[in-house]
């Protein structure tokens, strides 16, 4: 009859602490959209416990060129592979050269709305951070690319700046794959790693839910283990406005031509040194 009592009450307990587990265990969600509306209304659940983050390319801005738009890719996806091969054949100095002269290429807005969005979230004191997969530093004639991509956004109406005043403008971490700058932070590590080492470096700020707005999923499933690991909320939001948005019609030879005039100004950089 006792042992009968006791494990019946062990079973009520395993049951309770199953069941108070489950309450306690982070939400953690992705979904794609399209639609910067889909972004606001998650967004307007966030508080000052929120971390927003974006990615840059093909999120925040991408190529004005409609050569290098991402839509395109399964268009002329044959003159684009063809034009890498041909990258990967050239000396290290010259591929330096080539990637200075596609980084020279302008950005606009994905979306015109996004600045807004982000300056809303600014004033509602929560925090938005960048997250790109970029490089930083110099690159060709480019002295630094952080500070361009910075120029850039802030020419576009977005400061990440102003959500981190209280962190110093610039801050490198162990490693030089990954900086922080303005609110900013670029890495050659996964995404993931990136934000681990940016959060350890501000012990001060405690969030419990991360929004991450990125175009690829990879990225977004990885920081989504990230905060299941800090036992934070994540809600990702794969976003693929870049590949349904209205465009003008394209002439592909014209596309084609492009590529082949990018190469010459490489050559022609190289004679002029
Ligand atoms: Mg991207």
């Amino acid at each position: 009859m006792l042992i009968r009592l006791i494990s019946a009450t062990f079973m009520v307990l395993c049951l309770f602490g199953c069941e108070f587990a489950r309450e306690n265990r982070n939400h953690q969600e992705i979904i794609r959209t399209d639609d910067l509306e889909t972004i606001k209304s998650v967004c307007d659940e966030a508080d000052s416990q929120t971390l927003v983050i974006f990615d840059m390319d093909n999120v925040l801005t991408e190529p004005t060129e409609r050569a290098f738009q991402a839509d395109l890719y399964p268009k002329i996806g044959k003159i684009v592979d063809q034009y890498r091969e041909q990258v990967k054949k050239m000396s290290p100095p010259d591929q330096e050269k080539l990637k200075g002269a596609q980084w020279e290429i302008p950005v606009c807005l994905v979306d015109e709305s996004m600045p807004l969005l982000i300056r809303s979230l600014q004033d509602r004191g929560i925090k938005v951070l960048m997250l790109t997969a970029n490089p930083h530093g110099r690159i060709a004639n480019i002295d630094s690319i952080e500070n361009l991509c910075d120029a850039r956004l802030l020419a576009l109406g977005i400061d990440f700046g102003k959500s981190w005043h209280s962190v110093n403008v610039k801050r490198r971490f162990d490693t030089d794959l990954t900086i922080f700058y303005k609110g900013e932070v670029f890495t050659l590590e996964s995404k993931e790693i990136a934000l681990k080492r940016f959060l350890e470096h501000i012990p001060e700020q405690k969030f419990q839910k991360i929004i991450f707005v990125d175009d690829k999923r990879k990225n977004l499933e990885k920081v989504k283990n990230l905060a299941e690991k800090l036992e934070m909320d994540f809600f990702g939001i794969e976003y693929f406005r870049v590949f349904t948005k209205n465009r003008p019609k394209t002439d592909f030879s014209l596309m084609k031509e492009r590529f082949e005039q990018l190469k010459k100004v490489v050559s022609s950089k190289t004679k002029s040194l």
